[in-house]
């Protein structure tokens, strides 16, 4: 008897539960282990998940970012035209989303393409959470550094 655990992630409209997309994200064999390593998910494995995990969940949520309506003359007139790559930065992974681009097609605009980021639609890429732990992680080192003790 093998046993294994699957990890699944699946994306479903919560009206009819009709999955849209269901991947798995990880298949790891239990088996005894000989050694302390052996036990439970490694740490490159503990980020892969996240990295998984968050970057199936952006893909769908990018879709989102686009706007419906020109951004400058208000038409609805418009289409998307490729995409641009977008940093997205969290606590432990970093991801780069393809924001589909926008071009009005208002002939009385000038406006051409519109391109969409996380920076440009919220004024940075980094989660608050990471903007948090950098902080915190700034004024531990600086209070070390700069502890009366070390100024004698
Ligand atoms: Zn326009």
């Amino acid at each position: 008897m093998g046993l294994r655990q699957r990890i699944v992630s699946e994306i479903y409209d919560e009206k009819d539960s009709k999955v849209i997309d269901r991947q798995v994200i990880k298949d790891k064999e239990i088996k005894k282990p000989e050694k302390i390593d052996d036990i439970g998910y490694n740490h490159e494995e503990q980020i892969s998940l996240l990295q998984s995990i968050q970057d199936m969940f952006l893909n769908e949520q990018r879709n989102f970012l686009v706007p419906d309506k020109c951004t400058v003359c208000g038409s609805s007139k418009i289409s998307k035209s490729g995409a641009v790559p977008s940093d997205f930065h969290a606590v432990y992974t970093d991801h780069k989303l393809r924001i589909p681009r926008v071009m009005c097609c208002n002939k009385n605009c000038s406006v051409g393409n519109i391109n969409i980021s996380i920076y440009s639609l919220f004024g940075s890429n980094m989660h608050p959470d990471l903007v948090k732990k950098r902080v915190n992680h700034f004024l531990c080192v600086s209070s070390k550094i700069y502890a009366p003790t070390n100024l004698v």
